[in-house]
């Protein structure tokens, strides 16, 4: 339900420009919303009555305009509307070129050292302030083992190694990569710090109470990683 902090930064906007200008008494406010928003009308006029009592805004009806999607052709630059059907694949009415979207890829780190995992606080949206493990994007023309080094890297100051491959995982889950390529890591050097889009890291242990996790698939795989371990300790030692 992302309306209510929409809805809070609208009004917010709206006091400003309402007490710069003088105004005594907001009546109406146009919004223009993309169609490829997935923002419902009738919530966002929902939480506006309600988080705008007792201010000049009161009472004020909010008028949603839907503006339209508009592509622009890859092969001739012409400019047209698409609608949400036929986003996926839609053809240029000048040239018939037909636009393909392509899968964005991330991947993840699955770092081990001395027992230990290491988690990075998100320090941005999408599950700000939750715990994930090191990733990001693969940039075009990158080899993912390449991005993955890099992003652990840039995130927490970490040299690895790539130990193995983890899981690849697809649908739009995380952070809204269609692909997910999880690999294992060792540590080559350095200290782990949080840099760039974390604001902490912790290695975690297979025994540690799991801190909130960002994604099911991290912590899935964080579950099964201590439950692996633990019972390989307790099968070492039988006390
Ligand atoms: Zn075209």
């Amino acid at each position: 339900m992302h309306e209510l902090p929409v809805t809070e930064g609208i009004l917010k906007i709206v006091l400003r420009h309402a007490e710069i200008n003088g105004v005594r008494q907001v009546i109406a406010i146009h919004l223009q919303i993309g169609k490829l928003s997935d923002l419902e009308d009738e919530w966002i006029q929902h939480y506006f009555d309600y988080l705008s009592k007792g201010t000049m805004a009161q009472g004020a009806k909010l008028i949603i305009e839907r503006t339209p999607i508009i592509l622009q052709c890859n092969s001739c630059n012409t400019s047209y509307e698409a609608d949400m059907a036929t986003i996926g694949d839609a053809v240029c009415p000048a040239c018939g070129f037909i636009h393909f979207e392509d899968p964005k890829v991330a991947v993840a780190a699955f770092i081990e050292d001395q027992g230990r995992t290491l988690l990075v606080r998100r320090a941005y949206n999408p599950q700000r302030g939750k715990w994930a493990l090191p990733a990001g994007y693969v940039d075009y023309g990158e080899d993912p083992a390449a991005a993955v080094i890099r992003e652990v890297k840039e995130e927490t100051g970490l040299d690895i190694a790539i130990a193995g491959l983890l899981e690849v995982s697809g649908g739009t889950g995380q952070f809204g990569a269609s692909i997910v390529i999880t690999y294992t890591g060792t540590v080559l050097g350095g200290v782990a710090q949080p840099h760039d889009d974390a604001d902490a890291v912790l290695w975690l242990t297979p025994t540690d109470a799991l801190p909130e996790i960002a994604f099911d698939s991290t912590r899935n795989a964080l579950a099964a990683w201590q439950k692996r371990h633990n019972r390989e300790r307790s099968g070492e030692d039988p006390a």
